[in-house]
């Protein structure tokens, strides 16, 4: 066969070589050690977790190597497309503060090594595929559908390997003449890979895993098809022909893929190329109702789907923050030791990642954003909770809009100090544990506590109201309500209550709990004497005779 002529036949268009890409495309003149990293993303519009997981990786790695992370629209399964996908892919991103320094953009492409949208390369695809026909490397098979599936019954009738190899590759080695008639009678072909494998004892390869360390697995057999009858790469082939073309160094992707990795490692050296080093991410799990691990499903987790923490009101600090304690095993200890250091200071590596699967939890997001939203100023918070409630809740903008002076300091109650307050989780959240500012809002939640009848409540408020002077301090304020738990039989003190209980109905902190549920509606809440002072005398006022009248 003459395979020169094989691939004028089947590529007549393709006048470019190799070569003359590798020109176009030279190597990046890039610091020492930098890492070349990026995304590929099908647009189909669904961003989930795992695409987070895996951009954050690739952006550590490049950025923090003073490297390129970019990204490229893997589009070849037309049928998924999604119009303004890209938009999403960007936005959904860029909410967790992970840019690309290049490849596909809302309005186009930025970067010398495009383009970056796989559709859009066909001609690159087809001209490497030229050469491994030239070189004998690759072929076109007619095989149709029925034909393929009569092979696959056959193979399992004589459980044997399925796949088209070998034997089985019925089209390997047809003759010029026979692929020139078949293509004359308009035959639909795809491109197939001409496997150097041994099916029968297929060699061992050693590949280097930046997760996994050395990875031992059988080479490839298949005779994978790399172009589809389209003239549109198949995944493997795209993936090969861009992450050398584009220069690639490190390819971060699910451990989904590393089945394929003999086909991948196969192409890469058909072309006579270096591969990038793989790092093979572990699935996300979650732990279901009965403590058992399990993957995430679409179906059945939301939390799977980027959108919801935006959704959700979860600061994208704390989504950032939680992601990298699964990411790296020493992230905490790191912290720990480093409270206030900003987040890229730690020094991210793939070596410390899980294998086995890493366990996403959100109670463990809920506990870090805690800790993530406490270091956050008060007007980046308001900010914050105000974006969010304009684009998912804009009922409750009235209420927040336009007022920074009345709220930075309710947002700020009780975080000062040694040992702040931890209370804020997500913006629907801080806007519910902080909603009794608000008298459209407010309302009493919870019932008087057993250690007071409604009698005694009645009394404690009006001698409160009484007593009250909004110009006290607050160690003025507790006194006189020491007096009055005196008066009417509570303990001016817990202690005293908890030695003689005997002796008492209850004690200051029972009667102080009337007090609370009549200002703030509930039984827990920071300082009170703090709450009163930014509410102000009037609303203090008519709050404690509502409530009393309601008792
Ligand atoms: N387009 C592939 C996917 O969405 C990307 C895999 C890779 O990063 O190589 O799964």
């Amino acid at each position: 066969m003459d395979y020169d002529k094989l691939a004028e036949l089947l590529f007549p268009e393709i006048t470019k070589t190799p070569e003359d890409y590798e020109t176009i495309y030279p190597q990046r003149e890039l610091p020492e050690g930098a890492k070349v990293t990026r995304l590929g993303p099908s647009p189909t519009g669904f961003m989930h977790l795992g695409n987070l997981y895996g951009a954050f990786v690739d952006e550590r790695l490049a950025h923090q190597s003073g490297g390129v992370f970019y990204l490229r629209i893997e589009d070849t399964d037309d049928k998924r497309y999604v119009e303004g996908a890209v938009d999403v892919i960007i936005d959904s991103l860029d909410f967790f503060g992970i840019e690309f320094d290049e490849g596909a953009g809302r309005s186009g492409d930025t970067g010398e090594y495009g383009p970056y949208t796989q559709s859009e390369r066909k001609d690159i695809y087809q001209c490497m595929a030229k050469h491994l026909v030239r070189e004998g490397m690759a072929y076109p098979c007619f095989l149709t559908e029925e034909e393929i599936s009569a092979i696959r019954e056959k193979q399992e009738a004589n459980k044997e390997m399925p796949g088209i190899y070998g034997r089985y590759a019925a089209c390997r080695d047809l003759s010029y003449e026979e692929v020139e008639a078949n293509i004359a009678a308009g035959k639909p072909y795809v491109l197939r890979l001409r496997s150097g494998g041994n099916i029968d004892d297929p060699e061992e390869i050693k590949v280097r895993d930046g997760i996994r360390g050395t990875l031992t697995m059988p080479e490839n057999c298949q005779d994978t098809v790399i172009l589809k009858a389209t003239g549109i790469p198949t995944y493997h082939f795209a993936h090969v022909v861009d992450d050398h073309f584009m220069r690639t160094t490190h390819v971060v992707r699910g451990e989904e893929w590393l089945s394929s990795l003999p086909i991948h490692v196969e192409l890469f050296k058909k072309m006579g190329w270096r591969w990038p080093l793989y790092c093979h991410t572990a699935q996300l799990m979650k732990l279901d109702e009965n403590g058992n691990k399990r993957k995430l499903s679409k179906r059945k987790d939301p939390e799977l789907r980027l959108g919801y923490y935006k959704e959700m009101g979860y600061h994208p600090a704390a989504v950032r923050e939680y992601l990298l304690t699964i990411l790296n095993s020493n992230y905490e200890e790191w912290r720990m030791a480093h409270p206030d250091s900003p987040v890229d200071d730690f020094a991210f590596t793939t070596k410390k990642m899980s294998t086995s699967g890493a366990l996403f939890d959100l109670n463990k997001l809920n506990d870090i954003s805690k800790d993530v939203l406490v270091k956050i100023s008060a007007a980046d918070l308001y900010a914050f909770m105000l974006q969010w409630a304009k684009e998912y809740r804009s009922e409750i903008v009235p209420a927040i809009e336009g007022r920074e002076d009345y709220l930075l300091p309710i947002l700020d109650l009780g975080r000062e100090g040694k040992k702040p307050r931890k209370d804020f989780v997500n913006a629907p959240q801080m806007f519910e544990f902080i909603s009794y500012f608000f008298d459209e809002y407010f309302k009493v939640e919870d019932s008087l506590p057993q250690e007071v009848p409604a009698e005694d409540a009645k009394k404690i408020l009006g001698e409160y109201l009484r007593g009250y002077d909004h110009a006290d301090d607050n160690g003025v304020w507790f006194d006189k309500i020491r007096e009055i738990a005196g008066r009417l039989g509570y303990a001016e003190r817990p202690k005293d209550f908890k030695n003689e209980p005997e002796k008492y109905k209850g004690h200051v902190g029972h009667v102080s709990e009337v007090i609370r549920l009549a200002v703030v509606g509930r039984s827990q809440s920071p300082d009170i004497w703090q709450i009163q002072q930014i509410l102000g005398e009037e609303r203090v006022r008519s709050r404690i005779e509502k409530y009393a009248a309601s008792i």
